[in-house]
């Protein structure tokens, strides 16, 4: 078989993947995820830089409804705090709140989040540098310059022994040994001092690279939901914490480092790696190779307790929201809902007169917000520079919120194939 497989395989050229691995391998933490990240930011950042303002840009993003709230964070992130303006998103963000009145009035779907073309970029990204490195490792000159500087995430690592054959598996092996003895090394010395970067490290290496942005807003939201969830959160981490019990997303770990202890939060996340495995065996024919043929392998952990909880409540949720809106004349004074938990509370609604009236509302309020932005658009123009900046100026984080809608993340393992 591997015979076969040594035969098969075509030439490898040297071309912009190979030296985007290489420098990869001379950084520290993950090969793959650094990577992931990079071009992650080089495309939202070209995104603001070049496109926002096209029609075909804006089309596409109106049809996805935005990104997940993820990206539409490291958005955020990337145009207020590398580029030091808000026009970019406060004119998307304007087109997006647009395309949610019309759909509600419409009668459709929100789905916001749900369809985010950076995700897409990301997996079929992921899927390419993670074949071209076992393709590379294949080759014993290249394996033996860069085999040893070898770093992978626990996700990336078993996605490559997936793919990896003969003595590419040993060359996996060898790397997975040495990050587990520096995460091993790393949990036996942590103090206090250090504890949060430790934290930090431990968790990379344990969920791999997620699309995410200190700017997320963790200010109270408007989204009444979105509250009541955040609320929620801290009486859920007040789960039966024991060994067999599942380990926190990055998320929900401070709650649970407040009961257990960093030091126990550690070793949980190291003994939970130890049980991770993949994967779904590739069932196609072994050209994984060929793009048109991949294998498609997977992980699978069991979700965080807390989103866990949350993902159960949802429903009791959506209806104690209209048990509470009673008489329904009230809709009209609350506080407008995140585009996801509108979708759905509106499928909880208890008549169609009431999601009607519900649609109606929410609609009128999005329209108002896309207004605002528009405001804090026409501000950022040179012409109208000097006026002074009102409400509008919060404008574009309300609107990221109401588009990323709540606050748990929605897995816990992201990195997937492509
Ligand atoms: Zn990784
Ligand atoms: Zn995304
Ligand atoms: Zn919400
Ligand atoms: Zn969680």
């Amino acid at each position: 078989m591997i015979s076969w497989f040594r035969r098969q395989r075509p030439p490898l050229e040297r071309d912009v993947v190979t030296f985007s691995l290489e420098n990869a391998l001379t950084q520290d933490g993950c090969a793959l995820c650094w990577l992931l990240a990079n071009q992650g930011r080089r495309s939202l950042w070209y995104l603001l830089w070049e496109r926002v303002n096209e029609p075909s840009t804006q089309e596409r993003l109106r049809a996805d409804l935005g990104y997940c709230a993820g990206h539409t964070w490291l958005l955020c992130e990337i145009e207020t705090k590398e580029m030091g303006s808000f026009l970019g998103i406060t004119i998307l963000f304007a087109s997006l709140m647009r395309e949610a009145a019309r759909r509600l009035d419409a009668g459709q779907e929100l789905g916001a989040g749900h369809h985010c073309e950076e995700c897409r970029t990301d997996r079929r990204a992921n899927a390419t540098y993670l074949s071209r490195l076992v393709q590379h490792l294949e080759d014993p000159t290249w394996a033996a310059q860069w085999g040893p500087r070898l770093r992978l995430c626990l996700p990336h690592s078993r996605l490559a022994s997936v793919l990896a054959r003969g003595e590419v598996e040993t060359i996996l092996r060898v790397a997975d040994q040495a990050m587990a003895a520096d995460r091993q090394r790393l949990v036996t010395t942590a103090t206090p001092a250090d504890g949060q970067r430790h934290l930090k490290y431990v968790q990379d290496m344990f969920f791999g690279y997620t699309p995410d942005s200190a700017a997320r807003d963790r200010a109270p939201r408007e989204c009444p939901l979105c509250r009541a969830e955040a609320q929620q959160q801290a009486i859920l981490a007040d789960w039966p914490v024991d060994d067999s019990a599942p380990v926190p997303c990055r998320q929900h770990a401070p709650l649970f480092e407040q009961r257990i202890g960093l030091q126990e939060l550690l070793r949980r996340y190291l003994a939970a790696a130890e049980l991770i495995q993949p994967v779904s065996i590739p069932t196609g024919p072994k050209l994984w190779w060929k793009h048109d043929q991949p294998a498609r392998p997977e992980i699978f952990v069991p979700p965080c307790p807390v989103c866990a909880a949350l993902a159960r409540q949802r429903p009791a949720l959506a209806a104690a929201f209209w048990q509470d809106l009673q008489p329904r004349s009230q809709i009209a004074f609350q506080a407008p809902l995140c585009l996801s938990h509108l979708d759905l509370v509106l499928a909880a609604a208890p008549d169609q007169a009431a999601r009607v009236s519900l649609r109606r509302e929410q609609a009128s309020r999005l329209r108002m917000l896309a207004a605002e932005l528009d405001e804090l658009a026409r501000k950022q123009d040179w012409n109208h520079r000097d006026e002074p900046l009102g409400p509008e100026l919060r404008s574009w984080r309300r609107a990221a919120n109401c588009l990323s809608g709540w606050l748990a993340g929605a897995s816990t393992l992201t990195i997937s194939w492509g």
